[in-house]
């Protein structure tokens, strides 16, 4: 795979933060593998005949005012067309409880793909993408990962960590999972 992701430069800590205060969270970091992970389901989803999104959940931690998300972590029993999702309930606590409890660690929120339609790209999020998962593990943030097919130079911002694998761009955005969900910067290690 051929990854060009972005480094992203952290930024300076001038204030004491409590610990796992929502509106502090203000960076988000990707491991390397939870980065392939995501570019590898929005890929995955991209070349099915009609593309199809992709879904999954993120664990890691939270330190300070920065998330660590060392797992990326595809949920492959969802329904899946081309500008959406569907996912049971019971059936994603049941999976996120199992993660959790094998892994380690904390529940973060879910990510899922947004595949190029028509010359159309986005990654924003929809009404149905705010809806938290689940019940039981409190969402942090949401990741949105869009695809599309295109040679052209990447283009990296402030906010987006951009990819390229193949013929592919991914463009990784993350939202933090509280009010208008405002984007947060996301960068992969
Ligand atoms: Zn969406």
């Amino acid at each position: 795979m051929d990854l060009d992701i972005k480094i992203m430069k952290t930024y300076s800590k001038k204030k004491s933060l409590k610990k796992g205060v929502m509106s502090d969270i203000s960076n988000v970091i990707l491991s390397k593998k939870a980065c392939e992970n995501i570019i590898k389901a929005a890929k995955d989803g991209y070349s099915t005949p009609y593309k199809q999104e992709r879904f999954g959940i993120l664990l890691g931690r939270l330190k300070e005012d920065t998330i660590f998300i060392t797992n990326a972590i595809l949920y492959k029993c969802g329904k899946y067309t081309r500008t959406s999702v569907l996912v049971e309930s019971y059936s994603i606590e049941e999976f996120i409880k199992k993660l959790v409890k094998k892994l380690h660690l904390r529940f973060l929120g879910s990510f899922h793909t947004h595949n190029e339609v028509a010359n159309t790209i986005s990654s924003t999020l929809s009404e149905d993408d705010k809806y938290p998962i689940s019940e039981n593990y409190k969402t942090l943030l949401e990741i949105t990962a869009t695809i599309w097919v295109s040679d052209s130079p990447l283009q990296q911002s402030l906010y987006y960590c951009q990819a390229r694998s193949g013929k592919y761009r991914i463009r990784i955005a993350a939202y933090r999972a509280e009010g208008s969900f405002p984007i947060i910067p996301v960068g992969c290690k």
